[in-house]
C-alpha cells in the first residue's frame, strides 16, 4: 500500500460557484487534479449532472475524491458503495470556505497524507481521526514512496499491539520514522523491519525498500519475463515488492514480453546499454532506487481527439492521456481546449497549417523517452493529426530508426459529424460518407467528382471544412452538384460550434442552403432521398427500398 502517488488523477468535486475559490487553491497544490462542477450551477474543468452518481462512479474507478461539501452528503452518496471490497481511494470532505478538512475513507491509500497536504494549502489543521496516526504522528501502514508494506493484515495487528501498550525496535533504515512518536525499546518483542528479504515473521511490521533492479539481458519471443524475475528473486530470498524497476538493453525497447512483465510486476521499465551480458541479473541496493534516474523509458506518442468541445464528450482515455502527458502539441485553439495544464507539463502550440512539422517534432520528443500527446479536435483520425503523424513516420523512419521504437497510439474521439448528427436526431442512420471540402491538399476536381458520385449513390453526406475565406466560391459549386441528385426539400443539418458555448443548430432544406449560412466552424450534413423530419428531429430510416 503506497501513500498518495502524484500520478493518480484526483477529483475536486464542487456543487456551486461558491466553492470554486477553495477548489482552485487545493488544485494549485495537487498535481493531476481536476475540478468537477455541477453542470447547472458552475463552470469547472469537468461537468457532471448528478452528484451522488458522479461521486459513486469516481469511487468505483479508484479516483481520490475531495468533495467541497458537508461530510454527510458524501457519506450518503457513497453509502451503498462501501460494502464493496476492493481498493478504497482516499475520500475527504472539505468545508466550502476552506475552514475544515475531514478525511473520511482511504486510510490505507494515504487519505491522512492528503488531508495534511490540503490543510497545509488552506492554512488549517486537518481533522485526523485515526488512532494510530494520532498516537504516533505517522500512519505506519502507509510508508513513503520507495517503500512497500509487506502485509496489511499483519500490519493492522502490529499497530493494535502498539496501541495496546507494546513497544517496538526498528531494524534497518527507516528515515521517515525518525520523528515518529513510537514507543521504542531496544529489547522489544516487536520490530519494524526494513528489508528487501521476504519474511514470514509474525512479530514484525515488514516494510520492503524498493531497492532491487532486475537487468534482463536477453529476451526471446513468448518469454515469461515476469516469471523469470520472480524465480530469480525467490532464489535470493527477495520479496517481489522490493523490485524497483526492470532494466534492459535499448534494442528490446519494443519487446512485448518486457512490457507485459513490467505491467505484471507493477514496476517501471527502463532501457540502457551499460548492463552486463547475463540473461538476468539482480542488483540489490541498500536504499530505494529512483527508477527515473536509470537510463530512459520507452517514449510514447499518443494522438488524441478532444471531441467537439465540451468536457463531457471527451473520452476518459483521452483525458487519461492528457493527465499522463509530459509534452502536449497541437493547434493553439485545441491545446487551450485541452488545458489547464500543470507546471511540469510542456505545451507546444503551433499554427494550424504546420501539421507535418508538428508530427515530426512529436516523434523527436518521444524518441527522447518523453510522454507526448498530440491533440486534435473531434476524432484524430478524421481529417486530423493521426494521419499526419503516420505520414511523418512513413517518410521519416528510414532516416530516424528511433521513431519506430516509440510507442504510438491513437485514441479515438467524437467526430464533429457524429456530435452534430446526435443533436439533430439520426441523419446518419443509414449509409453515409464524410468529405472535406478543403482543396488545400487535393484538387478541386476530385472533390466535385466525389460529391457527384455520392449524390448518385444516394449517400447522406457530411461536409467538413465547408468554407473558408481562401475558398469563397467552392461551397456554392458543391451545392449545385448535390442539387442535380436531390430534391429541394431534402433536409440539411447545419451544426456550428457544437459542444462549445456558442453552439447553434439549424435545420434547413437543400433549396434554402447557401454559403452565407456556413463557415469553417460549421458541419454540414445533407440528407439522402429518404432522410425525413419528425417534429424537431431529422433522421434517415434504417431501411431502403
Ligand atoms: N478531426 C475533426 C475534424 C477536423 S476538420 C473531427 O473529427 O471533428 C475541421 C472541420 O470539422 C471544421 O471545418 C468543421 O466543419 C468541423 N468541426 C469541427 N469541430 C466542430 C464543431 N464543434 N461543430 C461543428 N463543426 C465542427
Amino acid at each position: 500500500m503506497a501513500r498518495v502517488t502524484t500520478s493518480m488523477p484526483m477529483a475536486i468535486v464542487i456543487l456551486g460557484a461558491g466553492a470554486l475559490d477553495t477548489a482552485r487553491r487545493i488544485q494549485a497544490r495537487l498535481a493531476h487534479s481536476r475540478v468537477h462542477g455541477l453542470a447547472s450551477r458552475v463552470n469547472a474543468d469537468i461537468a457532471y449532472d448528478d452528484f451522488a452518481a458522479h461521486v459513486r462512479a469516481l469511487y468505483a474507478s479508484g479516483t481520490p475524491i475531495i468533495a467541497l461539501c458537508s461530510a454527510g452528503i458524501v457519506i450518503r452518496a457513497l453509502a451503498m458503495s462501501l460494502a464493496d471490497k476492493g481498493a478504497e481511494p482516499p475520500v475527504l470532505a472539505v468545508a466550502q470556505d476552506g475552514s475544515a478538512v475531514v478525511p473520511l475513507l482511504g486510510g490505507m491509500s494515504g487519505v491522512n497524507v492528503l488531508a495534511r497536504e490540503i490543510g497545509d494549502a488552506l492554512g488549517i489543521a486537518p481533522a485526523i481521526t485515526t488512532s494510530g496516526e494520532l498516537r504516533f504522528g505517522q500512519c505506519l501502514l502507509a510508508p513513503p514512496e520507495g517503500y512497500a508494506l509487506a502485509d496489511i493484515e499483519r500490519g493492522k495487528r502490529f499497530v493494535s499491539d502498539l496501541l495496546a501498550g507494546e513497544t517496538t525496535r526498528i531494524e534497518g533504515h527507516a528515515p521517515w520514522l525518525d520523528d515518529a512518536d513510537l514507543p521504542r525499546a531496544r529489547d522489544a518483542r516487536l520490530a519494524v523491519r526494513i528489508t528487501p528479504l521476504a519474511t514470514r515473521d509474525e512479530d514484525s511490521l515488514v516494510i520492503h525498500p524498493r531497492c532491487v533492479l532486475a537487468w534482463i539481458g536477453h529476451v526471446s519471443p513468448d518469454d515469461d519475463v515476469a516469471e523469470r524475475v520472480h524465480a530469480a528473486m525467490r532464489a535470493q530470498g527477495l520479496s517481489p515488492l522490493a523490485l524497483a524497476a526492470l532494466t534492459a538493453p535499448v534494442r528490446y525497447m519494443t519487446s512485448r514480453s518486457l512490457e507485459d512483465a513490467a505491467h505484471a510486476l507493477n514496476v517501471p521499465l527502463r532501457f540502457h546499454d551499460a548492463g552486463d551480458t547475463q540473461d538476468i541479473a539482480l542488483h540489490v541496493g541498500d536504499a530505494p532506487i529512483d527508477a527515473q534516474s536509470i537510463g530512459r523509458a520507452r517514449g510514447t506518442l499518443t494522438v488524441i481527439g478532444l471531441g467537439p468541445g465540451s468536457a463531457e464528450s471527451m473520452t476518459p482515455a483521452a483525458r487519461a492521456a492528457l493527465i499522463a502527458a509530459q509534452d502536449v502539441l497541437g493547434y493553439e485553439t485545441y491545446v487551450r481546449m485541452a488545458g489547464p495544464f500543470r507546471d511540469d507539463q510542456r505545451v507546444h502550440m503551433t499554427d494550424n497549417r504546420e501539421e507535418l512539422q508538428r508530427a515530426r517534432h512529436a516523434f523527436e520528443l518521444a524518441s527522447e523517452g518523453r510522454r507526448v500527446v498530440v491533440v486534435s479536435s473531434g476524432d484524430p483520425g478524421v481529417f486530423a493529426m493521426a494521419a499526419a503523424v503516420l505520414e511523418a513516420l512513413d517518410e521519416g523512419h528510414a532516416v530516424h530508426p528511433e521513431w519506430s521504437a516509440v510507442k504510438l497510439s491513437i485514441v479515438p474521439g467524437v467526430s464533429a459529424s457524429l456530435a452534430t448528427a446526435a443533436r439533430a436526431g439520426a441523419p446518419l442512420g443509414h449509409d453515409f460518407c464524410a468529405l472535406s471540402l478543403s482543396d488545400n491538399l487535393k484538387p478541386w476536381s476530385v472533390i466535385e467528382k466525389r460529391i457527384a458520385l455520392a449524390g448518385e449513390a444516394d449517400l447522406v453526406m457530411a461536409f467538413y471544412n465547408p468554407l473558408s475565406k481562401a475558398r469563397p466560391w467552392q461551397f456554392d459549386r458543391a451545392i449545385e452538384i448535390v442539387k442535380r441528385h436531390r430534391g429541394a426539400h431534402t433536409p440539411v443539418v447545419l451544426g456550428r460550434d457544437i459542444g462549445r458555448p456558442a453552439e447553434a443548430l439549424r435545420i434547413v432544406t437543400l433549396g434554402e442552403l447557401k454559403s452565407e449560412l456556413v463557415d469553417m466552424r460549421t458541419m454540414v450534413i445533407i440528407g439522402s432521398s429518404t432522410t425525413r423530419i419528425v417534429g424537431d428531429w431529422v433522421y434517415t430510416p434504417r431501411w431502403y427500398e
